[in-house]
């Protein structure tokens, strides 16, 4: 995608061509790279991964109703064992970019989406949805037992295994006079 195609980034739809009679609509599908930062510390999109997007606006009294669905793999780590884990998201948002010329009462304006030159950036709204649909704490499978607390092996690999408590912090306490007399 070369830059004079997208001035306003990957992001950034075009709808001047869009009319503003109630009903009309436009549909356009997209591929884009995903940019730093979309997901959580333990599970995300990689930078630069493939995103899939088709949005489609659609012309109302107030502004344009934008539906934005998008298409990617989330890729992390489980948090128990630390095994690669990954997720193939399908999520769909739907957000009312307003017209420049309406005021929106009742809610704070830096929250309002507004078409600014017949164009809608939807990054936030993809973020929004692609972060709110991410496990908190992601596991490869829901029973899986981690790692052993002594070695470190992953107990799925293992799961008998056990060592011998040989606990040397109370070995080197029994050599300590404790009374205080
Ligand atoms: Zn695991
Ligand atoms: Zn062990």
């Amino acid at each position: 995608m070369s830059p004079t195609a997208t001035p306003d980034g990957p992001f950034v739809l075009d709808l001047h061509e869009l009319s503003r009679r109630a009903g009309s609509m436009v549909e356009e599908q997209r591929k884009v790279h995903a940019p730093e930062g979309l997901g959580l510390p333990v599970i995300g999109i990689p930078p630069g991964d493939d995103l899939h997007l088709t949005v489609r606006a659609e012309a109302v009294e107030e502004g344009v109703l934008v539906t934005v669905s998008v298409a990617a793999r989330a890729v992390g780590e489980c948090v128990r064992c630390l095994d690669p884990v990954g997720e193939d998201l399908s999520l769909t948002a739907r957000e009312l970019y307003y017209y420049t010329d309406r005021t929106v009462d009742g809610e704070d304006e830096d929250e309002v989406l507004r078409l600014i030159d017949d164009r809608v950036d939807v990054e936030s709204v993809v973020r929004d949805v692609v972060v709110t649909a991410l496990p908190l704490a992601p596991v490869c499978r829901p029973d899986c037992p981690g790692l052993c607390p002594q070695c470190g092996i992953a107990l799925v690999d293992d799961p008998d295994h056990r060592h011998e408590v040989t606990d040397d912090r109370w070995a080197a306490l029994r050599g300590l006079d404790l009374s205080n007399d």
